[in-house]
């Protein structure tokens, strides 16, 4: 049962469905690589911990709940500002309860790319504080353990959860080992966007990362995307909570995460859109044209703002220098158009390239390429 409620949104999420093409397909073909054209990371869910009755965790001066919606509207706040190309939806943006399992279908019915679920920690010792990341997994250490076995107390406010959650008991060690066998598919993205978090904590905010690290949290079980839920600091440590209460703190925090999401995408986007293809035996062989205009020989972070206004940009690599081109075109009328476009920009020396499957070729191997398909 449990099983097959976790397959079936895999199906209808059509992000997941590239990744299991990618997969299964990696098994038919084991030398083939596909590329992902058109990848992009377009839309993210925010979920703010706890709410309504479900307070979360408690400081001396705080609820949870106030302090995640907080900096999960500011983290929202940040991404509409900054990357215009991204559709934000939060879970909730008032103080009410979500169940757990509909904040994963939130995230699945928008066909979200990445999930964030923002909370608070606490701890037994005052003397705790610092941030952590954490992603759906087999848990390490009892204090792992504890983390998720705090967060998913929000279903004793739920009706029905034994049923819902597929018979899954707080506190038996075993029900969290069955979760991790439910591990994302987006494994290795999720642990990189966690890792993102924890260092941009660590730098932007000067805070102390904690680390990465794998629990059994029923938030993210059923999404179908890379997910991380990220503990800000200690409630139960009075200078943390106070970091946690004030605006500063929350403003920083919540850039901290913008940061790296922001870096995920720019990362994710280039490996998908712009990796040179290996062809695969059944597929049909694609010329296309790109206009290249400009080469740099190291490379540039943030192409976005970098190029603002020239169409698709991606690079190839040449010799030691990274080339940058604009536009996916079909046809060499069409990319001499955009050639045009971009001289009119300023870049006074775009010009066409042509590549075949990802890879830059000659326009003498492109019209050999051509003749001989027409023949
Ligand atoms: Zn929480």
């Amino acid at each position: 049962m449990l099983m097959l409620a976790n397959i079936v949104p895999f199906f209808k999420c059509r992000f997941r469905k590239i990744g299991l093409f990618i997969f299964v397909f990696s098994f038919l073909f084991p030398t083939v690589s596909l590329a992902q054209k058109g990848s992009k990371i377009s839309t993210i869910v925010i979920d703010a911990g706890h709410g309504g009755k479900d307070p979360g965790a408690s400081g001396k001066h705080s609820h949870e709940k106030d302090i995640t919606l907080k900096v999960a509207l500011k983290l929202g706040h940040y991404i509409s500002e900054n990357l215009k190309d991204v559709k934000v939806i939060y879970t909730r943006k008032t103080d009410v309860f979500i169940p757990l399992y509909k904040r994963a279908e939130i995230a699945n019915d928008h066909h979200a790319d990445v999930f964030i679920s923002i909370h608070c920690n606490s701890n037994p010792s005052t003397r705790a504080y610092g941030a952590e990341s954490y992603v759906i997994g087999l848990y390490k250490t009892k204090d792992n353990l504890m983390v998720a076995q705090k967060e998913n107390e929000a279903i004793m406010y739920e009706d029905n959860a034994k049923e819902r959650y597929g018979g899954f008991d707080l506190n038996s060690p075993q029900s969290y080992i069955n979760l991790s066998l439910f591990q994302n598919l987006h494994l290795k993205q999720s642990l990189q966007l966690a890792h993102d978090i924890e260092s941009e904590f660590k730098s932007y905010a000067h805070r102390k990362a904690r680390g990465v690290y794998q629990a059994g949290f029923l938030v993210l079980w059923q999404t179908t995307m890379p997910s991380v839920l990220v503990e800000l600091g200690f409630l139960t440590n009075p200078k943390e909570e106070a970091y946690l209460l004030s605006n500063k703190g929350q403003s920083q925090l919540a850039y901290s995460i913008y940061l790296a999401f922001k870096k995920f995408k720019t990362n994710f986007e280039r490996e998908n859109n712009v990796k040179p293809a290996v062809q695969s035996s059944g597929a049909p062989q694609k010329l296309e044209y790109r206009v290249q205009f400009y080469a740099s020989s190291s490379e540039i972070r943030n192409t976005g703002k970098r190029f603002k206004g020239v169409a698709e940009v991606s690079y190839y690599k040449s010799a030691r220098y990274f080339k940058y081109t604009a536009g996916h075109f079909s046809t060499v009328s069409e990319a001499v158009k955009y050639r045009n476009v971009l001289r009119g920009k300023g870049y006074k020396d775009a010009f066409v390239v042509v590549f075949l499957n990802g890879k830059r070729i000659s326009f003498t191997e492109a019209r050999k390429f051509q003749s001989q398909k027409q023949h």
